[in-house]
């Protein structure tokens, strides 16, 4: 059974990501959208409320998991039994970090591979951080996350 797994921060997910995720449904069996806890980073929103975020708008798609683990991507991904990781990629600034990222994931192991997608034209703008400039200062986030996602964000700036 061909299994990936689509990891990130994803605080908040915004459509860029979910049109990565509609299209990974469509060419994998079953896709994991893991949540990673990283301890460097300081997140707007708790692991439950991006857990819950995610759900709430990939729900329709149903070879489509939310899950979510601290450590390592390559040691979650072997507990998965999954050996595809999923990637976007928006522009050429993306490239260095994902090229980082996913050669230290090769050394580390060999046996998972990474695949990129590249970013649809009308999302290659989008990111979480923007969405979360912009729902700071109040701007209209209609076309950057759901409005399930647009409703917490707003919540969170409050
Ligand atoms: P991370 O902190 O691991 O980079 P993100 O949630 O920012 O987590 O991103 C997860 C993945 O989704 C990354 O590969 C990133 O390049 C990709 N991504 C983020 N936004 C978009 C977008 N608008 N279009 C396509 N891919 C995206």
């Amino acid at each position: 059974m061909s299994k990936a797994m689509y990891p990130g921060s994803f605080d908040p997910i915004t459509y860029g990501h979910m049109d990565i995720i509609e299209r990974s449904s469509k060419m994998f069996e079953e896709v994991f959208v893991a949540v990673m806890v990283n301890d460097e980073k300081n997140p707007l929103f708790t692991t439950e409320e991006r857990v819950d975020m995610i759900r709430k708008t990939v729900g329709h798609l149903p070879n489509v998991k939310v899950v979510a683990s601290p450590g390592l991507t390559v040691d979650f991904a072997r507990s998965l039994d999954v050996n595809v990781l999923i990637r976007g990629i928006r522009a050429v600034m993306d490239y260095e970090y994902e090229l980082q990222q996913s050669t230290i994931n090769m050394m580390l192991a060999p046996d998972i591979e990474t695949v990129f997608l590249l970013s649809k034209p009308d999302y290659s703008f989008l990111s979480s951080s923007a969405a979360r400039t912009v729902a700071k200062y109040h701007g209209d986030l209609q076309r950057f996350v759901p409005e399930y996602v647009a409703c917490k964000l707003e919540e969170k700036m409050k």
